[in-house]
């Protein structure tokens, strides 16, 4: 079951806007709606993806190959 950590996002005071990047189709005002890894416009459709930052779940548990052997 993934959950999504909600204590990834960095509330500054009132500075929430900078987590939300504005569409380049529709200009400044319309911002895009932020997913896992990429960014998506709810009124043109855009859809960029996002800049390789931070949380990449990469450590995978790793299961002995042969159990007893
Ligand atoms: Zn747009």
């Amino acid at each position: 079951m993934a959950k999504a950590r909600v204590g990834l996002y960095q509330t500054k005071g009132e500075t929430l806007e900078r987590t939300h990047q504005s569409c380049p189709k529709c200009g400044p005002g319309i911002f895009l709606a932020e997913h896992g890894n990429r960014r998506s416009c709810g009124k043109c459709g855009y859809s960029e993806a996002k800049a390789a930052g931070s949380s990449a779940p990469k450590a995978k548990p790793v299961k002995p190959s042969k159990p007893g052997a």
